[in-house]
């Protein structure tokens, strides 16, 4: 496997691990990798001949561009996630610093995400998906491989607005790649996977639960054909110890538009996501189910 820091260094590298390949399967991350980000590995690795792998704390998605607490305790840890990619079979790693990313400081021109970042995760952060958006198009640029070689980038669907926003990113500015959305991985007690999770306190993991149960209800009332109770849902997690609710909405798949008010009065008749975000101690989590009527 192929470390690399600098630009420069990860164009040779897939310049000349490209001889005689078919396709090249990119993920990116943030790093402080756990088994949601080794599927997605996983996936590239069985559907692509060539695996990169970025790890950047991207400052521009963060508050503030990153000056605030969430970015400077995002955890840090590129030994252990070289040792966890190795083990999973990336063939390149692009772990670059904010000067090689960033070499002229804040960019000037970014890619605007529009109304389809204003919402959800959007409303409680703004700009954190033009920050997604823009770094995301500049790791496309640097890793696309040349000419024959097909191109697919990896996203989890535990960051199902982040899907949205970067297929739309692609499909309006015709970026030669194919996006391929992983499901969501969860930890035995049901917890969504997450970099975040360390930084819950064992007594915060067990409040955080109660998400992902919310959830997993809300998925098995629509799958029986029952009427949602998206206020009762809401009412439980705003009640529950030690967690404050931002939202939980029920969300068109695609648009991320919400399902209408009278849509919700009957049982669900196509397919939608629920998707919502807490706080539970220092830690904002967010979770998603995809929502299937009974066919
Ligand atoms: P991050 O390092 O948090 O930016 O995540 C990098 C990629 O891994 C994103 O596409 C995430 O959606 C994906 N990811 C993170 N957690 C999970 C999970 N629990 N299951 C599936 N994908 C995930």
């Amino acid at each position: 496997m192929h470390l690399t820091h600098s630009i420069a260094q990860l164009r040779a590298a897939i310049r000349e691990a490209s001889a005689g390949k078919t396709s090249l399967g990119l993920v990116p991350t943030m790093g402080a990798l756990h088994d949601g980000h080794a599927s997605l590995v996983n996936q590239a690795r069985s559907e692509n001949d060539l695996v990169v792998v970025s790890i950047f704390v991207n400052p521009l998605q963060f508050e503030n561009l990153g000056d605030c607490d969430d970015f400077r305790n995002y955890p840090r840890q590129l030994s252990e996630d070289v040792a966890l990619l190795e083990e999973a079979g990336a063939d390149i790693v692009f772990a670059p610093t904010e000067q090689e990313m960033y070499p002229h400081g804040t960019p000037l021109l970014w890619v605007r995400s529009g109304t389809m970042g204003e919402r959800l995760e959007g409303a409680s952060r703004p700009g954190h998906f033009d920050g997604v958006a823009t770094v995301v198009a500049k790791l496309f640029h640097l890793t696309r491989p040349d000419g024959a070689l097909a191109f697919r980038a990896y996203f989890g669907q535990k960051d199902a607005q982040q899907v949205a926003v970067i297929k739309r990113m692609v499909a309006d500015l015709n970026f030669p790649v194919e996006i391929r959305p992983v499901p969501i991985i969860r930890a035995s007690d049901g917890l969504a996977e997450s970099s975040r999770n360390q930084r819950l306190a064992p007594e915060e993991r067990t409040h955080a639960l109660v998400l992902s149960q919310v959830l997993h209800r809300l998925r098995d009332e629509v799958a029986s054909g029952e009427v949602i109770d998206l206020e009762g849902a809401r009412e439980e997690l705003r009640s529950s110890t030690g967690v404050t609710l931002d939202h939980l909405e029920i969300v068109d798949p695609a648009s991320l538009e919400p399902v209408s008010e009278s849509t919700l009065r009957e049982p669900l008749r196509s397919p939608a996501l629920v998707v919502a975000a807490i706080h539970v101690g220092p830690v904002r989590l967010i979770d998603n189910m995809e929502l299937r009527p009974q066919s």
